[in-house]
C-alpha cells in the first residue's frame, strides 16, 4: 500500500460539480488501495475575492496587525473547499475528514501572508489514515508559535501539499491542475508551447522562481530538500481514466539527468509581471551603501531580486533593485522615510510597469552564447533591456511590460521550443 498526496488547485475545485469530480477521482485512488491525503486550494476566485474586500475597507494599510487579519481572512477559502471536498467524498461512500492547518498542526514562522513552514505534526493525519479515512488538509495555511493563523503566499497550496508529502514520507505527490503538465512556457500565452514529459528539479526550481506559476517556488524547494517524487498533471481528464495511465501522465520532476531527458539548451521560458523596480538616486558613493539599503529592506522582510549599482559620477551613484508588487508601496515608504535621510540620497523613484522574462535550461551550462542569442532576439524586436541577471542555467532580463508577450513568443521560437524534440 502506498501513501499518495494529491493537490487540487482552485480551478479544479471551482464548482460543486468539479468538487464532485475531484471526489470521484480521489475515491478511485483510495479504492485502488492507496492511503490518500488531499490538499485543496480555495475555490477559484475566492482568495482574490476575500483580499479585495479587505482592500476595500483599508486601501493603503500596511501594518502587521492588518497582515495578521489578511491571513485570518484568506485562510477561510481553503477551510471551505476542504470541508466541501470531505462532504463530497462522504457522498461517494468514502470515509473522509478535513483539517485546517492549525488542527494538524502545520507550524510556520510568523511572516504573515508569506509564512514558511517549519514543521508538520503528522500524528493526527496518520491515525485517520490507519483508520481507513481519506484525510483532507487545507492548503495555503499554518499556525505560528503564538497560535495565529498564517498563510504561505499566493499559490501556497502547492507548498502545503509537498510539505505534507515530505513530512509523511509519501510515495508520491501529484499536483492536479488546469493544464496537463509543465510546458515550455505558459500555454495560455504561447499556444505553440509544448508539454515536457520530464523536467529536471533544477530547471523547475528556476522556472518557478522566475515566475512560472504552475508550481510555487517553495514547493519545488521542499521537493528538492526531501526528495519528494513530484508530478504535475491534469484534473480535467475524465475522473475514471485508468489509474495506471493517470499515474504516468503529465510532467515528472526528475532529480537525475537520465538519457531520456529532453536535451534542449533552453528548456523553458518563464515570465512575470509581479516585479517592480525601485531606485535610490544620487547616493553618496561610500563603502557600505548596498548593506545600508538592502539591510533595511531585508529587515522589513522584503525580498529583493535583481540589483544594479551604477558607476558613480561626481561621487554619487544610483542604486536600483526589483521587489515583488505586493512589497512595492512598503519599499518606497521605507526608502523615502528611513534609508534616504540616513544616506543623504537625492531621490527615490519607482516603476511598476516592468516585467521579467527568463530563459531556463541545464544545457546552458555547456553552451556559450545562449544569453547573447537572447539579447539579439530582443534587439531585433526593438525591445530595450533595463536589467540583466544570469545564473548557470538561466538568463533573465527586465523589460517594459508592454513587450512581454512579444518577447516570450519571439524567444520561444528562436530557441526552437515549438519544435517537437526527438
Ligand atoms: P492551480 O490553481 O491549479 O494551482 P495555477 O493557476 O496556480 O493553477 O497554475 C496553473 C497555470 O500555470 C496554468 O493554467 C498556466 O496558465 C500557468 N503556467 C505558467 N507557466 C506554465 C508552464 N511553464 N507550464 C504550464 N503552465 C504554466
Ligand atoms: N488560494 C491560494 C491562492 O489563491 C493558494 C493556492 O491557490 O495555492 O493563492
Ligand atoms: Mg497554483
Amino acid at each position: 500500500m502506498s501513501l499518495i498526496v494529491h493537490k487540487y488547485g482552485g480551478t479544479s475545485m471551482g464548482s460543486t460539480e468539479r468538487i464532485t469530480n475531484v471526489a470521484k477521482r480521489v475515491a478511485k485512488w483510495a479504492r485502488a488501495g492507496h492511503q490518500m491525503v488531499v490538499v485543496p486550494s480555495a475555490m477559484s476566485g475566492e482568495t482574490n475575492r476575500l483580499l479585495a474586500l479587505a482592500k476595500e475597507l483599508a486601501p493603503s494599510t500596511q501594518s502587521e496587525a492588518y497582515f495578521r487579519e489578511l491571513d485570518m481572512l484568506a485562510a477561510t477559502g481553503e477551510q471551505a473547499s476542504s470541508a466541501l471536498l470531505a462532504i463530497a467524498l462522504q457522498a461517494q461512500g468514502v470515509e473522509s475528514v478535513s483539517y485546517a492547518g492549525w488542527q494538524v498542526p502545520i507550524r510556520t514562522n510568523s511572516a504573515y501572508t508569506k509564512a514558511r513552514i517549519e514543521s508538520i505534526d503528522d500524528e493526527r493525519v496518520r491515525a485517520d489514515l490507519e483508520a481507513g479515512r481519506v484525510v483532507i488538509v487545507t492548503g495555503f495555511q499554518g499556525l505560528d508559535e503564538l497560535g495565529n493563523i498564517t498563510t504561505l503566499g499566493r499559490g501556497g497550496s502547492d507548498t502545503s501539499a509537498v510539505a505534507v508529502a515530505a513530512a509523511m514520507k509519501a510515495d508520491e505527490c501529484l499536483i492536479f491542475t488546469d493544464v496537463d503538465g509543465v510546458y515550455t512556457t505558459d500555454p495560455r500565452v504561447v499556444p505553440d508551447a509544448r508539454r515536457l514529459h520530464t523536467v529536471s528539479f533544477e530547471e523547475m526550481l528556476e522556472m518557478a522562481s522566475m515566475g512560472s506559476k504552475v508550481l510555487q517556488i517553495r514547493s519545488v524547494e521542499f521537493a528538492g530538500k526531501y526528495k519528494v517524487k513530484l508530478r504535475v498533471l491534469s484534473s480535467f481528464t475524465p475522473w475514471d481514466i485508468d489509474i495506471n495511465i493517470e499515474a504516468k501522465s503529465g510532467t515528472l520532476i526528475t532529480f537525475e539527468e537520465d538519457e531520456n531527458m529532453e536535451q534542449a539548451i533552453v528548456s523553458g521560458i518563464a515570465f512575470t509581471r509581479d516585479e517592480t523596480k525601485v531606485a535610490v538616486l544620487g547616493v553618496p558613493d561610500k563603502p557600505g551603501i548596498a548593506y545600508q539599503i538592502l539591510g533595511a529592506v531585508a529587515d522589513a522582510n522584503i525580498e529583493v531580486d535583481m540589483i544594479i549599482q551604477n558607476i558613480s559620477k561626481g561621487g554619487l551613484t544610483d542604486f536600483s533593485f526589483t521587489v515583488n508588487h505586493a512589497d512595492y508601496a512598503k519599499t518606497i515608504d521605507l526608502l523615502k522615510n528611513v534609508v534616504v535621510p540616513k544616506l543623504g540620497a537625492q531621490e527615490v523613484v519607482g516603476d511598476t510597469k516592468i516585467c521579467k522574462v527568463s530563459i531556463v535550461g541545464i544545457g546552458m551550462r555547456s553552451h556559450v552564447g545562449v544569453a547573447s542569442t537572447m539579447f539579439r532576439v530582443l534587439s531585433e524586436e526593438g525591445i530595450n533591456i533595463q536589467m540583466i541577471s544570469t545564473s548557470e542555467i538561466k538568463t533573465s532580463v527586465v523589460i517594459d511590460e508592454k513587450y512581454m508577450e512579444l518577447a516570450v513568443k519571439a524567444l520561444h521560437k528562436a530557441f526552437g521550443l515549438d519544435q517537437v524534440q526527438a
